[in-house]
């Protein structure tokens, strides 16, 4: 069988309103368009690295509700290992109410519900599921003392633990010593270092900043202008691929969960980082989030 890459974290159901602007207090307003999707970066990251070729154990949790039980029952569908999404007796599955403006601003709220109940007792639970995998992947829209679990667990046993940490948050030392690669956006970096990242020479300096506190290998994704990455080695910029952007929500999931993909099929960080900038890029011309994903054949198709 593959090697596998275990995903933690958020399953949610997005509530998608096309509108002409956002509500002022007080008004009612009648949507454009409404979507009913499946989103959660964790969930985005695990179909994102399914999609891309990747042998997918997913630890998250959803209600026991029809969302929660549908979203389960599609994911294994797919080909993805579900027996370690935890259906919740009490929460309910976790939801984003997101509303587009004409402009393409976007506009969220979100319900925790049982992404919330990923804390470090259920990260205990599957510890020999953790110790088992090639790789972890990781985001921040579940507990930080789960996540900060997970990765001692992992790095205890050698395995490589990619952290995107969105959305942003402070993060404690303890957990990044026991990353082996980090991939903030720009304004993620900016609040991990407190450098703001506008240019290469910025992301060169965040970088630096974020390889002090023990992380070996760190990507910042630049939207439009690609990734700039650094080791001990070596640093590069790689441009992102020229492409008419439609709708760019999960450009950020479906780039971590290609490169998690790529990595472990031991593809070199140079090809892995173009594959997942692929993967991206083909998202970015579809709307939504998980919608936007896709598929391994379309991803070698562009890169030919
Ligand atoms: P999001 O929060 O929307 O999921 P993000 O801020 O986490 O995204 P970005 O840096 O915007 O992540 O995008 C991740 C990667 O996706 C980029 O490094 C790039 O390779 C690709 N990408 C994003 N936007 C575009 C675009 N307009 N054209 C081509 N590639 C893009």
């Amino acid at each position: 069988m593959a090697l596998s890459l275990c995903v933690i974290g958020s399953s949610n159901l997005d509530h998608v309103f096309n509108v002409a602007h956002f509500p002022r207090p007080g008004e009612t307003l009648r949507a454009d368009n409404y979507q009913l999707v499946y989103g959660g970066k964790g969930a985005n990251q695990a179909v994102a690295a399914l999609k891309s070729g990747a042998n997918v154990q997913f630890i998250s949790a959803v209600g026991n509700d029809s969302a929660g039980i549908a979203m389960r029952q599609d994911f294994a569908s797919l080909g993805m290992q579900v027996d370690t999404i935890q259906i919740h007796p009490d929460l309910p599955t976790g939801l984003a109410a997101i509303q587009v403006s004409v402009q393409g601003e976007n506009s969220i709220v979100i319900v925790a519900g049982a992404n919330e109940s990923v804390n470090s007792e259920t990260i205990s639970q599957y510890q020999q599921t953790i110790m088992q995998a090639e790789m972890v992947l990781m985001q921040l829209e579940t507990p930080l003392e789960g996540i900060c679990k997970a990765a001692e667990i992992a790095n205890k046993v050698d395995k490589k633990v990619i952290l995107n940490p969105a959305p942003a948050k402070a993060l404690p030392d303890d957990l990044l010593k026991n990353l082996w690669m980090i991939t903030p956006n720009e304004s993620e970096a900016a609040l991990l270092t407190g450098i703001e990242v506008k240019t290469i020479t910025d992301a060169k300096s965040a970088a630096e900043k974020l390889r002090e506190k023990g992380v070996s290998e760190v990507i910042i994704t630049l939207g439009s202008n690609g990734v700039y990455h650094q080791n001990t080695i070596s640093e590069k910029h790689y441009p992102a691929f020229q492409v008419t952007a439609k709708d760019t929500t999960a450009a950020g999931d479906t780039f971590n969960g290609a490169l998690a993909a790529a990595l472990l099929e031991r593809q070199s960080l140079d090809k892995a980082i173009r594959f997942a900038q692929a993967t991206a890029a083909l998202s970015v011309q579809v709307a939504g989030a998980q919608p936007s994903i896709p598929s391994r054949k379309e991803i070698e198709t562009f890169l030919t």
